[in-house]
């Protein structure tokens, strides 16, 4: 290995977090050279990211701005004896538009380290072998300055305990306009037998929705005829027409309740891979926005000690996080569990909302989400008890 790194950043995962991470610095560093390898043969997968923009700091809105696909004034939320529209903007970032966005900053700048053109590789998959070096494909090793372990979640699921938010989306082009302009982001049908389930809504367009199943359980699997009865059951009340189904996405996100689920390795972890997700709302925007602010402006030399620093000053609120996963799975009966959300959306107003989803809530926000009437808010003695001991997850 030469002792000049050939990189000043090595990115390692081009999913969500190794992609804004390359945006950060595009727009903080653009003297530096950064490399971003994906072991699938295109980056970002297959996804949709919403958000709710109070979730990007405005000093991110620069480079970040560009590449929300969709955007919308507020959305609804829907539970048996609550409909609420929540004032909050919300946006999405799709798979497209962040790939499209990402190969840009490549231009044509092929395999060599140019300042301000990021170098791209995919369809090999690499390993990190020290703070400072990469190898891909199994054989050829490169230096740099920094590497950046965005990988995502590891195989083999979450240490130490976690329940499940299983997720089926389909997209479809509808004959007529669908008759929503802003995106439900719960919409509760009343049988909750199953476990907590939604639809979740986004109008992509005057004639293109994404309705998404999802369900919050011990058990990562979708029950996929249950998906498939309330998707159709929303197309026929919506009488867009006949629709015809363009793009479909599912996947698993475990919410980790016992031990943060991040990933030792040599260099410093970003994304799902380090943590840098909200574990009780399964959204990763936020938190992987602040790691590539934090990345892209602190000197290569500290970008690990200041993503240590930040990821200890924001513990307890990832420790509270993974404590309401914790209280979902093993304290509420899953036929109950969907009455935590409706109290959620129904006693917090706009601000703590906002807070919560974008991981920057207070001790007090904490204590509202938890504490008081009506269900299944805890009273203060058992809310006290419940951090001292809790039963195993609940049969279902
Ligand atoms: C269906 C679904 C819907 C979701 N909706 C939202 C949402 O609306 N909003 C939101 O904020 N979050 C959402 N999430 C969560 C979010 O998608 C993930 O938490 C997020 O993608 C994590 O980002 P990441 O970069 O850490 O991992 P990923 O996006 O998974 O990227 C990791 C990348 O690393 C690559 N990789 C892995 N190992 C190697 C290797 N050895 N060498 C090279 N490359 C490697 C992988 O191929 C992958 O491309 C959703 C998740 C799912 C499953």
């Amino acid at each position: 290995m030469t002792s000049v790194p050939e990189f000043d950043y090595g990115i390692v995962g081009g999913g969500l977090q190794g992609c804004l991470v390359a945006h950060a610095l595009a727009w903080h560093r653009p003297e530096a050279t950064v490399l971003l390898l994906e072991q699938a043969d295109e980056l970002c997968g297959n996804h949709t990211w919403s958000f709710h923009e109070t979730d990007v700091a405005e000093s991110a809105k620069s480079w970040f701005d560009p590449l929300v696909a969709h955007r919308w004034p507020g959305y609804r939320v829907r539970f048996p004896t609550l409909s609420r529209r929540v004032k909050i903007p919300y946006a999405t970032i799709t798979s497209d538009r962040l790939r499209e966005g990402t190969r840009s900053l490549a231009g044509g700048a092929g395999g060599l380290a140019r300042p301000g053109r990021l170098v791209v590789r995919t369809g090999e998959s690499c390993d990190i072998l020290a703070p400072n070096a990469v190898r891909l494909g199994g054989t050829a090793d490169v230096s740099c300055r920094v590497v950046l372990d965005c990988r995502g979640r590891a195989e083999g699921g979450s240490p130490g305990g976690a329940g499940y938010q299983t997720f089926i989306g389909h997209e479809y082009e509808t004959a007529r306009c669908w008759p929503a302009a802003e995106p439900t982001v719960m919409d509760v049908p009343a049988d909750q037998a199953a476990g907590f389930e939604f639809l979740y809504e986004l109008p992509l367009g005057p004639d293109r929705v994404l309705l998404e199943y999802t369900r919050f359980h011990e058990e990562p699997v979708c029950p996929e005829s249950r998906a498939a009865a309330l998707i159709s059951a929303r197309l026929a009340e919506a009488g867009a027409g006949s629709a015809k189904l363009i793009r479909t996405e599912h996947g698993c996100l475990p919410m980790p309740y016992a031990a943060p689920a991040s990933r030792d390795g040599p260099s410093p972890a970003g994304g799902y891979a380090g943590g840098w997700y909200h574990a009780a709302t399964g959204y990763s925007m936020p938190l992987a926005v602040r790691f590539a602010e934090l990345v892209a402006r602190a000197r290569p030399d500290r970008v690990a000690a200041e993503i240590a620093s930040a990821a200890a000053e924001d513990r307890l609120r990832r420790g509270f996080a993974r404590f309401l996963n914790r209280l979902l799975f093993c304290l509420v009966k899953p036929e109950d569990r969907w009455k935590i959300f409706r109290r959620f959306y129904r006693v917090l107003p706009e601000e703590r909302i906002a807070r919560f989803y974008a991981h920057r809530f207070t001790v007090n926000d904490a204590a509202r989400i938890m504490i008081g009437w009506p269900p299944i808010g805890l009273a203060p003695i058992r809310f006290a008890r419940s951090f001292v001991s809790l039963p195993g997850p609940l049969p279902t």
